[in-house]
Order: structure tokens, then C-alpha cells, then sequence
């Protein structure tokens, strides 16, 4: 079997926030006539460049037409030498990776008709504990809507928040009061997530604060990027576990070297693919690490991904984050990835288990741009205030 052809398709899709994401959909096809899908999800961080799309899928193509999909650690390391790693949490060559490697898995798995968690393994669950974000507050005017956002979610079933925090304290304080008086039985707090906007010290006094009105299962990111024995002296300081996310296996290995976290969070956007994913797993395995299934807020494609990988491998520990498919108003495929009783539940059926739709690709295709917002907005995931 050969890879005979790769397409790109650039889609814009609108959040239940009103912020606009931008992904491209990977389209491989084999000799065969068999086709692979992944995701290149979310070119809407920071910095704001975004690549050529027509370069890029000439550059793919050549990266990857005439070779064997089924050689998936051989793919993985050309993969790796086109697109190295930047040891930065939002290098877009991961994302391209991560696309690229997920639509080599779907193309394999549909080729033996095999649901993708079987080529890894077999599943060891059918679905996969998750939270629901709450994007970063700015003012205590801001508490009503997300409230009225965690009642919706509640009703739907979800039954974990996760509060990115650090903008404004009075409004995040406002934020746990009502939602602990309001939901304390039915609903719980995964995370306070500071997304290395803090440095470690300032973390640690917002968390003590925060700590007084609601205790979360850990604290994610209080430490900027790279900051090593920041995030140790925060956790030396806290007694909940601290998580910070894996975006390339050099920082993954100098965190568990500096014994920074107590939980990895594993994201297949950030760190590349399925194939360095799994070996991230292996290491914190190693370490006695935790670990979480991460996101950047994924379509469909890119969920069922997660999806696949988190429900074939044993050293899942914690409750993980991938909503995308209930946090954006539209997808690339019929049928959604479905969420029940606050878990993403693993796709049935050959490959991903899910189909994009050639007409939904029509109708969201929209040229990769940067986004207009700022680099405050973007980076605390909200709209023009
Ligand atoms: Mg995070
Ligand atoms: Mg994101």
C-alpha cells in the first residue's frame, strides 16, 4: 500500500464563546482508493503567522506520496525531520505533525477495518472522563453568562468545569462562590487553569486565594513556559497535583528530571501526533506521572483521535479536557463525536469512527488567516470585550 495523494482543506468554525477557530482538514489517499482524515486543529494561537496551505500540502506531498502508511514509525520520524520540534507550547510544526500522523493512523486502521484504538493495542475503556472550560473572566461582570454556560452544560450532562484563572481575582473568587453554592453536589471543579500566564510566586498567592472557596482535583500550567523549578517550588508549595502539558519529549523529560509535576497533560495537537504521544505516555509511566488527555479545543476528527489514543492506554489516570465537539456550533462531519455523563465516548465503527462530510468542508472552508483579536484575547480564548 501507497500514499497516493494529500489534500488540505482550511475550515473556520465559530465557538459557543463567539471566538473563531481555524483548522485545516487532512485528507490522505491510498493506492487503493482507501482515505484517511485527520486534523490540524486550532492555528488560532499565538503567534500570529499561519502557513501556506498550497506550499504545505506541496511539502506533505512530498513527504509522503509513494510511501507505505503501514511503516507508521518510519512516517512519524520523517514527520519529525520536516517539522522538528520548537520546544514552544504553540509551535504550529506539531500541529502540522499531529495532522499529518493522525490521518497516517485512520488511513492504516480503515485499511484493515479495524477501529483505530485496536491498531494500538485494543481499548482498556470505552470512554474517557472530561471537563467542560470556562474561558478566562476579566471582570465580575463577566460571572452571570458563565454561570448560565455551566447550567446549560449541567443539564447536558457534564459534570466537570475547568476555570482558567489569573486575569482578575475578584472575578474568579465571584466565579467559585456562585458556582460551588450552586452546583456543589452536581458538578465539581477539575482545574484552576493559569496557562503559564503567572509567574510561579504570583500562582501560588492567587491559588492560596482560590483555595479558600473551592478545593479543584489540580492546578494546570501555574508557571510560565520552560519554567522547570518554578513549577517544582509551586508544587513543593501545594498539595494538590500540579499539571503542565507535554509539547516536545526533550521538555517532557527535563520537567520529570526536575521533578516538576505531578500530572502530564497529553495532547496530540501539541506534542505531534499519536506516535510521540504514545511515548509521552511510556514516560510518565516511568516517573510515576499522572496523566490527562489535553486540547486545544479540536473538531470531531481530532477528538476521536484523543479519543482512540486515551481509551488504549492503561496509564490514563486523570480526567482529561477535549470538548470541542459541544463547545463548537459546527463540525466537518454529520455525526459528532457524542459526550454522556460528563466522558467522551469512544467512536464506533472502522478508522476514526467518524466521516466528514464533503458539503459541511464546502460550506466552513475558509482560508487560514490570522485571527483579528489581540494576543491578550487570543490567549485567554475570548472575544472582543
Ligand atoms: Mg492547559
Ligand atoms: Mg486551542
Amino acid at each position: 500500500m501507497k500514499i497516493d495523494r494529500v489534500n488540505l482543506f482550511p475550515v473556520q468554525v465559530r465557538r459557543e464563546t463567539g471566538l473563531v477557530s481555524r483548522h485545516a482538514i487532512v485528507r490522505l489517499e491510498s493506492d487503493g482508493g482507501v482515505v484517511g482524515w485527520g486534523e490540524m486543529s486550532d492555528f488560532g494561537h499565538l503567534p500570529a503567522f499561519v502557513p501556506d496551505l498550497d506550499d504545505l500540502t506541496e511539502t506533505l506531498g512530498r513527504v509522503l506520496v509513494g510511501r507505505d502508511p503501514r511503516q507508521l514509525n518510519a512516517r512519524a520520524a520523517e514527520l519529525l525531520a520536516w517539522f522538528p520540534e520548537a520546544r514552544y507550547y504553540y509551535d504550529m510544526g506539531s500541529v502540522i505533525r499531529a495532522g499529518a500522523d493522525i490521518a497516517l493512523h485512520d488511513l492504516v486502521a480503515r485499511h484493515h477495518g479495524i477501529p483505530l484504538a485496536e491498531l494500538l493495542g485494543g481499548p482498556v475503556r470505552d470512554r474517557v472522563p472530561i471537563c467542560y472550560p470556562i474561558f478566562r473572566l476579566t471582570g465580575v461582570d463577566q460571572v452571570e453568562d458563565n454561570l448560565a454556560r455551566v447550567r446549560r452544560r449541567v443539564g447536558e450532562g457534564f459534570d466537570r468545569f475547568r476555570l482558567y484563572v489569573g486575569r482578575s481575582l475578584d472575578a474568579d473568587l465571584a466565579f467559585l462562590s456562585a458556582f460551588t453554592a450552586e452546583f456543589g453536589d452536581r458538578a465539581r471543579v477539575k482545574a484552576f487553569d493559569f496557562s503559564h500566564l503567572l509567574p510561579w510566586k504570583d500562582a501560588w498567592r492567587w491559588t492560596e486565594r482560590l483555595l479558600e472557596v473551592v478545593e479543584p482535583e489540580m492546578i494546570e500550567s501555574p508557571a510560565p513556559q520552560l519554567d522547570y523549578e518554578g513549577l517544582r517550588s509551586f508544587r513543593e508549595r501545594v498539595k494538590l497535583p500540579v499539571s503542565e502539558h507535554g509539547f516536545s519529549v526533550r521538555q517532557v523529560s527535563d520537567m520529570l528530571r526536575h521533578g516538576s509535576i505531578d500530572l502530564l497533560n497529553i495532547c496530540l495537537t501539541f506534542i505531534g501526533g499519536i506516535s510521540p504521544a504514545r511515548e509521552l505516555y511510556a514516560l510518565a509511566r516511568c516517573h510515576h506521572v499522572g496523566t490527562l488527555v489535553g486540547t486545544t479545543q479540536e473538531l470531531s476528527i481530532g477528538t476521536a483521535a484523543q479519543a482512540h489514543l486515551a481509551a488504549a492506554m492503561p496509564h490514563l489516570t486523570h480526567p482529561g479536557d477535549p470538548t470541542g465537539p459541544a463547545l463548537y456550533q459546527e463540525d466537518v462531519v454529520e455525526h459528532r463525536v457524542a459526550y454522556e455523563a460528563g466522558c467522551v465516548v469512544l467512536p464506533p465503527g472502522p478508522g476514526l469512527g467518524v466521516e466528514p462530510s464533503p458539503e459541511l468542508l464546502k460550506e466552513l472552508a475558509s482560508p487560514l488567516s490570522s485571527s483579528a483579536s489581540s494576543p491578550q484575547q487570543t490567549l485567554d480564548r475570548v472575544l472582543e470585550r
